[in-house]
This record gives structure tokens, C-alpha cells and sequence, in this order.
């Protein structure tokens, strides 16, 4: 994933004195696994994650920064791979070849959503449900699916544990969307395809938003905004990498050019 570096090594070094004195701290309940320091450690690694890679970006939407605050993101990344769970960039996700996408990322394509707290998201691409989580934080609810049928139990079973009850996961092919629940008012596509996937944007509500990478190699960060009337505009956002969209797109032909 490409992005302007972030600021910050001050912060990095107060943040860094921070997380010693919160490891030397005293053990807590054991009963639940994660003591009361660990916790700390990880909302304090949160927080650090938030104003050097997410603010410093411009990401300003307070619903958005706090969400990003509150999820624990080491929760789902690899076990192998928690100590770099709020690292500038990708994380494998346990048992695929997937990856959780860099924070900021997660948090601008969120942002740009403009998802109020009573309206309904359609995602694409649940991969670990770290993305789905944030969106549960801000939106009243969520709807994803994941091609991958390991990742669909898994990420269904961890939102669960975590608590997250407005997430609703299915295993399928994103690309006819989920009509029993459409229209949605925003849709998040967390995988390229080559092409717009048209049955997303049918599913799109009159002044609904979608999110989505578009390309192969080169992919560019669009948002599409359906007015109330039903026409539809189009903007390019910034240059990303994500993985590509795979079943029923992969067999749709590019739509010939015109003259
Ligand atoms: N949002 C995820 C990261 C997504 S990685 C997170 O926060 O962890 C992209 C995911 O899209 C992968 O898990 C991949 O299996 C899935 N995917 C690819 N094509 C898909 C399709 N047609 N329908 C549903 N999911 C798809």
C-alpha cells in the first residue's frame, strides 16, 4: 500500500518512555488472559497508531479517529505477527495469504464512507474483520462477505468473541452483492477488481457512497456518490495496492470501447 510516510518520531520517543514504565506495571486479573497493563500497552500502541499515521494524514472525522482507537487491532492479525499489529503498513492475517490493510488506509476509506449511526454498510472482502469492526463502530450496521470460506468462519467467530453484535458476515462472492439487505447507503470494497462490479452499484441508495480500489498493477482509490435522483459521480482519491478481486469478475468481459 503506498502513502506519504507519517511524522511523528517525538511522539514516537514519548510514546516509546510510555510503553516501558506500562510493561514494568503490576500483573493483573489473570482470570481473563490479558492483564490490565497489557491493555493498556495495546490502546496506548492505538493511540500512538492514530496520531502518527492516521492524523498526520488529515484523516479529521472524530467518529472515525475514535473507532480506530477503540478496536484492537492485535486481536486480528496472525499470533505470530501481534508485535507488528499496529506497524505503518499490511499485516498478515492468520492462515491465508491475505492481509489486513495499513491503518490509515482503513481509516480513510472509512472516512470517506460518511456513514451516519443509523445506516446500513455493505462490505467487501471481511478478510480477518478488522475493517468490519471499525465500520461497526461508526455505522448502524454491517453486512460482509468473504469469498475465502476459512476466513468467513474465522472472522465471523472473532467478532463474535469481540463482541461486535452489528456485524453480520456471510462466505460467498461479493460481486452480486447481498440484495435480501440492499439498498445500503454505503458499500466498502476491500479487494481491486478490474472493472465496477455494476450489481454494487445498483445496491447503492439514492445519496448512498462507495469505496473501492479499482485496477491491476496500478489501482486507484475511488469513491463513487449516487445522488437522490440515482446519477452517479466519480472521483479518484489516492494510488493503492490491494488484493484483487477474485470470482465472478474475473469471468465478466471488459465492456468494449466506444467508437
Ligand atoms: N478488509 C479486510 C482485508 C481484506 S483483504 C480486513 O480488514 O482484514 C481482501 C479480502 O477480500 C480477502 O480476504 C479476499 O479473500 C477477499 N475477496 C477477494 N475477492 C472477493 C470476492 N469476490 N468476494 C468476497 N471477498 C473477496
Amino acid at each position: 500500500m503506498r502513502a506519504r510516510r507519517a511524522k511523528g518520531s517525538g511522539v514516537l520517543f514519548a510514546c516509546a518512555v510510555l510503553l516501558l514504565a506500562a510493561a514494568c506495571g503490576p500483573a493483573g486479573d489473570a482470570k481473563a488472559g490479558v492483564t490490565p497493563a497489557a491493555q493498556d500497552d495495546t490502546a496506548r500502541k492505538r493511540a500512538q497508531m492514530v496520531e502518527t499515521q492516521i492524523v498526520a494524514r488529515g484523516v479529521r472525522d472524530p467518529n472515525v479517529l475514535a473507532a480506530m482507537r477503540d478496536v484492537p487491532r492485535h486481536e486480528f492479525v496472525d499470533a505470530s505477527q501481534r508485535d507488528h499489529a499496529h506497524d505503518d503498513g499490511p499485516v498478515p492475517i492468520g492462515g491465508s495469504r491475505q492481509t489486513v490493510s495499513q491503518p490509515y488506509i482503513v481509516a480513510l476509506m472509512t472516512e470517506l464512507l460518511e456513514l451516519g449511526p443509523e445506516e446500513k454498510v455493505l462490505e467487501i472482502g471481511t478478510g480477518s474483520g478488522y475493517q468490519s469492526a471499525v465500520l461497526g463502530r461508526v455505522a448502524g450496521h454491517v453486512y460482509s462477505i468473504e469469498i475465502i470460506p476459512e476466513l468467513a468462519r474465522a472472522s465471523e467467530e472473532r467478532l463474535r468473541r469481540l463482541g461486535f453484535k452489528n456485524v453480520t458476515v456471510r462466505e460467498g462472492d461479493g460481486y452480486r452483492g447481498w440484495p435480501e439487505h440492499a439498498p445500503f447507503d454505503g458499500i466498502i470494497v476491500t479487494a481491486a477488481p478490474e472493472r465496477i462490479p455494476q450489481p454494487l452499484l445498483d445496491q447503492l441508495a439514492p445519496n448512498g457512497r462507495m469505496v473501492i480500489p479499482v485496477g491491476g498493477f496500478f489501482q486507484e482509490l475511488k469513491v463513487f456518490k449516487k445522488d437522490a435522483n440515482g446519477k452517479v459521480t466519480e472521483k479518484d482519491i489516492i494510488p493503492v495496492r490491494f488484493v484483487p478481486m477474485t470470482g465472478e469478475i474475473e469471468k465478466t468481459p471488459p465492456v468494449p470501447p466506444q467508437n
